[in-house]
């Protein structure tokens, strides 16, 4: 069989008639003598690869073709209905005997019975585009529904932006996919996406709206119907003004909103154009964007992600149970860690013996969770029961029950020693022992224990309970067991965990390091750090500049790192000088900036020509030439290509294990903007 040369159609009808039921991924069976159930069956997310899509477009075609078949339910195995299209196949060009999914969910649209999707667990992507191409739609209460390409550069492809819109109104519609994120069934049944939602079997509750729909109103098209704005009526100018409205804010083109733009180009082909029309723009789009580097970059990052938990040569073994856990030390990183074990469900003990540190730490919570429920995210009950698994005390006998044990107390290597040695006695032989120190030896820390192959690093970001990224640091003596129990822990903790050597400044802070220094260098030869940091941010969409993160971290904190790593860094005499007229950064209300309660809560960063002259005459004492000529392009080249060669060394001496791991670290960790790929891809493809 040439099956290539054939027509899509020829195709089809080539499998239904060679390959008997049940095919590959997708199951059929009767439920009922007129009710066909389709299963989607690809496990893990049921990802609607080609190859299923051409299975699924086969089993609907049979379904339309039966006579005896009035109703189809779609419905989903592995405890999902669909994660959506499988990511891989974006890199392939479809040629005209490939199938997508955009092929079955137009072939379900113009279908004459009635469809239904049965919806156990997720519904994403082109899973809810198959959903909304349905006539009917039913849930169970666990389920969520939605339309997350944004996040991958991409606008739902297979038919979401024309049929969402028709479905909840424009404006709603256009806020789900923008933000990418998915809907709980109760809200997406008080929204009109869900006919039912049920807290028994969802293929019973779909059999009986089948049976209550199919003599009085058997076919309900979503593409039949008009969209509406959903807003509240400004005549003729509607349109066009909610449209200029959504393209301000959303960030430029050419500053990670390049898929933005064309998603509200394609909801307002929803408004403005017949269902056709619209389709075919939203296709025209889709497949623009697909290729588009924005896109490119973010599937690596999804690809990236996805290879974390994969350690070549590390020897097998199970990671263990993790039920409960302690955390050293009330400061900054140890309430946000306590935050973060809590939201996960993990009851937490956290020892401190400052009562000043622990009252703070207190205050921060309940903040924290108070803010939660002023949000509408947490019930009160939720919040106080979350804030009540966080228990504060003094000894460090409390922690003989943890299962896994985080210290985050001052970065003084006789300080974290001495805690080890004191966890060693208090804490039950299994537990896991982690530091988050920023820039200590894990190793030397071990050894202040008799268990060291138990010991490793987890390197939190500040805020803790916010940022994404956790390093797990493997020492020397970490082992196999301990390692995979640390990279569970941060699947746990919803983080993004990635695995470095044990060398100065892990992966992050160690490109950090050189990244600052290079910005100083620009500030030296003549660039205000001002426009370096606004050409960062700004132009090239990082989420702060250089000298303002400076500021964040503190000079301080920034000098002792510098001296205590003596050779490694070096003195900065920049940072020496300011730190010696007491500007700490943020904290002390100036550092490279200066800071005004008054002007953005204290956390706007604001020029100061007094800096500016301080570079200067510093430099000017250096003997650096100062340059008139930099531009903004160097100033963008000089600093990603510092990262790409720190980073390059780090893979070179194995301290980060694959580029993909250094890109996550930099985006989840650092800010850098995520549609350029992080920095090694940048380099690569920029
Ligand atoms: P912090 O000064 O805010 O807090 C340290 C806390 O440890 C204090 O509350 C102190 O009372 C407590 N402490 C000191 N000795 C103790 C002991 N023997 N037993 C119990 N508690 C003790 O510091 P931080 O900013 O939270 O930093 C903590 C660690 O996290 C450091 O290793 C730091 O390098 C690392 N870190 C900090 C950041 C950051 O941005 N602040 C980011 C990543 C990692």
């Amino acid at each position: 069989m040439t099956v290539k040369s054939r027509s899509k159609r020829d195709r089809v009808s080539s499998l239904i008639d060679t390959i008997p039921e049940p095919l590959g991924a997708v199951r059929v069976a009767a439920a009922q003598p007129d009710v066909r159930v389709i299963t989607i069956d690809n496990p893990p997310v049921n990802a609607l690869s080609f190859a299923l899509s051409e299975e699924l477009l086969a089993a609907v075609e049979a379904a339309e073709r039966d006579t005896s078949v009035r109703a189809v339910v779609f419905i989903g195995a592995n405890g999902i209905f669909s994660g959506g299209a499988d990511v891989n196949d974006f890199a392939t060009e479809p040629t005209d005997g490939t199938v997508t999914i955009r092929d079955v969910v137009a072939r379900v649209g113009r279908g004459t019975k009635t469809y239904v999707a049965a919806i156990d667990g997720n519904a994403l992507g082109g899973g809810f585009e198959l959903a909304l191409a349905c006539d009917y739609r039913v849930a169970t209460a666990r389920s969520k529904l939605g339309l997350p390409e944004i996040k991958l550069g991409l606008i739902p492809g297979a038919g979401g932006t024309q049929r969402l819109p028709r479905l909840i109104g424009a404006q709603d519609a256009l806020q789900m996919m923008l933000g990418g994120q998915s809907i709980k069934a109760a809200d997406a049944q008080k929204k009109g996406m869900l006919d039912d939602v049920t807290e028994g079997d969802v293929l019973v509750a779909a059999l009986a709206l089948i049976a209550r729909v199919v003599a009085t109103e058997p076919k309900r098209r979503l593409s039949e119907r008009t969209a509406s704005l959903g807003v509240a009526n400004l005549g003729l100018f509607a349109t066009p003004f909610v449209v200029a409205q959504a393209h301000k804010m959303v960030p430029a083109e050419e500053n990670g909103g390049f898929a933005a733009h064309k998603l509200i180009d394609a909801v307002q082909a929803a408004i403005e154009l017949p269902f056709a029309r619209g389709v075919a723009r939203e296709a025209r789009l889709f497949d623009e964007l697909v290729r588009s580097a924005p896109s490119e970059a973010l599937r690596h990052v999804f690809f990236a992600e996805r290879e974390l938990s994969n350690i070549p040569g590390l020897p097998a073994a199970e990671a263990l149970a993790i039920h409960t856990a302690a955390v050293i030390g009330a400061g900054t990183m140890g309430t946000g860690i306590a935050i973060t074990f809590a939201q996960a469900g993990i009851p937490v003990i956290v020892i401190d013996p400052s009562d000043t540190a622990v009252e703070k730490a207190r205050a921060t919570i309940f903040g924290m969770f108070k803010y939660q429920v002023d949000k509408g995210r947490l019930t009160q009950q939720e919040a106080w029961k979350l804030a009540n698994s966080i228990s504060f005390e003094e000894d460090f006998a409390a922690v003989a029950d943890a299962d896994v044990i985080v210290e985050a107390v001052f970065e003084s290597m006789d300080v974290k020693k001495d805690v080890f040695a004191k966890l060693d006695t208090a804490a039950k032989l299994g537990a896991i022992l982690a530091s988050n120190t920023s820039t200590l030896d894990i190793d030397e820390i071990a050894a202040a224990t008799n268990r060291p192959e138990r010991v490793l690093g987890l390197h939190f970001f500040a805020p803790a309970n916010i940022m994404k990224l956790v390093e797990i640091v493997r020492g020397k003596a970490t082992s196999p067991q301990t390692l995979l129990t640390g990279m569970k822990l941060a699947k746990l903790l919803r983080k993004i965990g990635v695995v470095s050597g044990n060398a100065f400044g892990f992966i992050g802070n160690r490109m950090l390091f050189a990244y600052e220094r290079q910005a100083i260098e620009l500030a030296e030869e003549g660039v205000s750090p001002a426009r370096i940091d606004a050409v960062m941010k700004d132009r090239f969409g990082f989420a702060m500049g250089p000298f303002a993160v400076a500021d964040l971290s503190g000079l301080d904190v920034y000098r002792h790192i510098e001296r205590a790593a003596g050779e490694q860094l070096g003195r900065i005499p920049i940072v020496e000088r300011l730190v010696d007229e007491g500007r700490l950064g943020q904290k002390s209300g100036a550092g490279f900036f200066r800071y005004d309660k008054a002007v953005g809560k204290g956390r706007e960063p604001i020029s100061d020509a007094h800096v500016d002259d301080l570079i200067a005459q510093l430099a000017g004492e250096a003997d650096i030439a100062r340059r008139a000529d930099i531009s903004d392009d160097e100033i963008i080249a000089r600093l990603t290509s510092t990262l790409t060669e720190t980073g390059a060394d780090l893979l070179r001496t194995g301290v980060a294990l694959r580029p993909g791991d250094v890109d996550l670290v930099w985006i989840y960790g650092y800010g850098f903007p995520p549609h350029r790929g992080g920095p090694m891809w940048y380099a690569e493809h920029a």
